[in-house]
């Protein structure tokens, strides 16, 4: 899954700023061009954004590439699911006699 917005740069084929591949869209932010190797996944509200390895550094919300995004994905909804039977176990605590 990419965040990244696919342009067409049929005139003037954009390179990565980082790494000089050819570029597979810009950066959300800044709109440098950007390779799919070299984006930086963070959250940007309700869904993540493809990002510039320099943005993501900016922002300091970057959620890593690989193993601390999947973490993240894997983690997120546990903490809400625990949460959520804490909240309901309060609540039963509460009702009950
Ligand atoms: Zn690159
Ligand atoms: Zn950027």
């Amino acid at each position: 899954m990419s965040g990244l917005q696919h342009h067409d740069f049929s005139d003037s084929p954009a390179r990565c700023v980082e790494c000089q591949a050819l570029a597979a869209g810009p950066c959300a932010r800044c709109e440098a061009p950007l390779c799919g190797d070299c984006c930086v996944i963070v959250r940007g509200g309700s869904r993540p954004w493809a990002v510039c390895p320099r943005c993501a550094r900016q922002r300091g919300d970057s959620l890593g590439g690989g193993w601390r995004t999947v973490l993240g994905w894997i983690a997120g909804p546990l903490v809400a699911l625990l949460l959520a039977v804490l909240a309901l176990a309060w609540l039963t605590d509460r009702a009950g006699p």
